[in-house]
């Protein structure tokens, strides 16, 4: 369907996972992709081979999306690989679960830092780019537990509301110069991230999600196009739930 033909995407955490999903599933619709992983590794370079068959540009950069000097540094290296930056996907994201009781003051930080202040590091390295060019998609990935809390996710469930906090106020400051910007909050979603859960948690959440199956990257992805695409082009400061209910 060439949804985004000629676009050029940037998405955080995008070597696996969801964010490699959503890299495929834009390459496919005609979009270049710079994704953005701690580490440039194997995985890196065999995602970026997986994103080239579409035939758009694809490559890999590391850099901790926390950082903004390193977010800078490879804003600039991406800017010399692309004509510019029309998508931002803030998918990087990380855990530290523990009952409050025990989380240390760098369990907050760490993931406050990788999960929240990494989408205000790079929407303010990108938008001045999406501003001038006067039209720019930015695509938040923050979770159900961001709206409903869980027992042993303060951390988590912290940084993923503050990026809906983020996402709305984005909304409202950008939208003058045709920049969207909107939330996807995922629920059970089958990766690395939730192959460490235990077998008695898992069983928990079948209970609670109606459609009674884990979400695959490709569902919180397709959400992703939409978002992306002008087929949302009236859609701004909204959170969709990829969850099979488990929301409701
Ligand atoms: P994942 O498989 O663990 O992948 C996370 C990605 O983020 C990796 O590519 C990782 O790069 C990258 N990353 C981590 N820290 C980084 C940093 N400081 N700088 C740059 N990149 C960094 O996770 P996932 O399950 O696909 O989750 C993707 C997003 O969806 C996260 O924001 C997560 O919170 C959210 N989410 C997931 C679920 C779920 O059920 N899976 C549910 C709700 C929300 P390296 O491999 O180089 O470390």
């Amino acid at each position: 369907m060439n949804l985004l033909k000629g676009k050029t995407a940037v998405i955080t955490g995008g070597a696996r996972g969801i964010g490699k999903s959503i890299a495929m599933k834009y390459a496919k619709e005609g979009a270049n992709i710079a994704f953005i992983d701690l580490r440039y590794d194997e995985i890196s370079v065999e995602t970026e081979n997986d994103l080239k068959a579409f035939g758009t540009i694809c490559k890999g950069y590391a850099a901790n999306v926390a950082d903004s000097e390193a977010v800078a540094q490879v804003v600039s290296e991406i800017l010399k690989d692309f004509p510019t930056i029309d998508i931002l996907v803030n998918n990087a994201g990380i855990t530290r679960d523990k009952l409050l009781m025990r989380m240390t003051e760098e369990d907050w930080d760490m993931v406050i830092n990788v999960n929240l202040k990494s989408a205000f590091v790079m929407t303010k390295a990108i938008q001045s780019i999406m501003i001038k060019q006067r039209h720019g998609v930015i695509v938040n990935m923050s979770s159900v537990v961001g709206v409903s809390g869980n027992a042993g996710q303060a951390n988590y469930s912290a940084s993923k509301a503050g990026l809906i906090g983020f996402t709305k106020s984005v909304a409202k400051e950008l939208g003058s110069r045709n920049i969207r910007s909107n939330a996807i909050a995922p629920g059970f979603i089958e990766t690395a991230m939730t192959k460490q859960l235990p077998e008695a948690v898992i069983e928990e959440y079948m209970k609670n999600i109606p459609l009674k199956r884990p979400g695959t990257p490709d569902d919180v992805a397709n959400i992703a196009l939409f978002l992306a695409s002008d087929m949302s082009s009236y859609v701004t400061g909204q959170v969709i739930h990829v969850c099979g209910g488990l929301n409701i």
